[in-house]
């Protein structure tokens, strides 16, 4: 079974799908690594990656599709994937669902549950370490990193910024995860809880899936 990944910024989706990963052996897809891999290769889809990213354009969907197909195919038999960052929008997943289902594929989806004003509130208030760049939450009592810098607000958590991308996504990814509820093919896991709390819950969540659907 794979799984696709959604969750707004502050939503800690980075942080649980690694242990989601860790957990279940998947592999990861990252569309931003892929692009960065694939525009150095000397290949057709590579040259391909690089001349829209020369040229400064969005990645358009029959391309994004073209790098899922080439990944998966290059993966050992079995492997089960963790996608992050796609599908964006329903033009997207309804050619990803193809693509899925033509490889024969199963995948369901896990979404991390967060209210925009929670999400706002995490992201506002969390820093970043002045020499090595961690980044800290806000629950996180000292005023030093680890590496012993100084913890500073970020300058980019501006809370316009931020309304924008979380927006988006409610504009954007919510009508994909509403199309996926009704197959019954999502996983909602609540985000609100500290990070240990959420990986229990996910981890338990998934697991009743998988028996479920096996
Ligand atoms: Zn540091």
């Amino acid at each position: 079974m794979d799984f696709v990944l959604f969750g707004i910024q502050g939503s800690g989706k980075g942080t649980q799908s690694k242990f989601l990963a860790e957990k279940f052996n998947l592999k990861i897809f990252e569309m931003g690594g892929q692009l960065r891999i694939l525009a150095q290769e000397d290949s057709e889809l590579g040259k391909k990656i690089k001349n829209i990213i020369e040229a400064g354009h969005l990645v358009p969907t029959d391309v994004v599709m073209e790098i899922i197909e080439n990944f998966i195919k290059n993966i050992p038999e079995n492997t089960d994937v963790l996608f992050d960052g796609i599908p964006r929008s329903l033009e997207q997943a309804e050619q990803f669902n193809a693509l899925m289902e033509k490889s024969n594929r199963q995948f369901a989806g896990v979404y991390f549950e967060l209210s925009k004003e929670e999400a706002i509130r995490r992201l506002t208030t969390r820093r970043m370490c002045k020499i090595c760049k961690t980044i800290y939450p806000a629950a996180y009592m000292n005023n030093t990193c680890t590496c012993g810098g100084e913890l500073i607000t970020r300058a980019d958590d501006n809370i316009a910024s931020i309304e924008n991308r979380i927006n988006a996504f409610f504009n954007e990814t919510m009508p994909i995860i509403s199309a996926y509820e009704s197959k019954n093919i999502i996983i909602k896991v609540d985000a609100l809880p500290p990070i240990e709390k959420v990986t229990e819950s996910m981890m338990e969540k998934v697991e009743m899936f998988l028996v479920k659907s096996s």
